[in-house]
């Protein structure tokens, strides 16, 4: 038996299809949502649990990636060298999970290591590099 947490980065033309469901169906997979944002006719992103065979775990991941999907592991870890930060808030609107966000009162941009999927979607737009990737 194969368990493994992995990060699903949809295309926008394979956000509407039943991709998912079809790990179930056809590979006989289990899965458990961990967290997802998905809208329609964009780019989605869902973290899972994905559990089955060895062997019907790895055809469930060549079917993923031959519907488009690209496949992470959840094994790295982001952090936020806080020296570096300057607080300029870009990183906030593109964070799928909210783990950074603008604290009202003192408008400096907080991150929620415990919300963070790892996507590393601010690591490449932050001006300063201040997001870092652990492995
Ligand atoms: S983009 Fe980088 S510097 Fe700007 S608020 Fe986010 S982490 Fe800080
Ligand atoms: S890696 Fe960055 S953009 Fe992705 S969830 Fe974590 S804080 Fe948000």
């Amino acid at each position: 038996m194969t368990s493994k947490k992995i990060v699903l980065h949809f295309p926008s033309q394979a956000v509407d299809q039943p991709i998912v469901y079809r790990l179930v169906k056809d590979f006989d997979l289990q899965f458990n949502i961990l967290k997802a944002s998905v809208t329609p006719k964009e780019e989605g992103l869902m973290v899972l649990e994905l559990t089955g065979k060895k062997e019907n775990f790895d055809r469930g991941i060549a079917y993923l990636e031959s519907c488009g999907v690209k496949i992470q592991p959840l094994s790295r870890d982001v952090t936020r060298n806080e020296g570096k930060c300057t607080h300029c808030g870009v990183c906030v609107p593109i964070c799928p999970t909210g783990a950074l966000v603008v604290d009202p009162e003192t408008r400096k941009v907080l991150f929620e290591n415990k919300n963070c999927i790892a996507c590393e979607l601010c690591v490449k737009i932050c001006p300063p590099r201040a997001m870092e990737v652990r492995f």
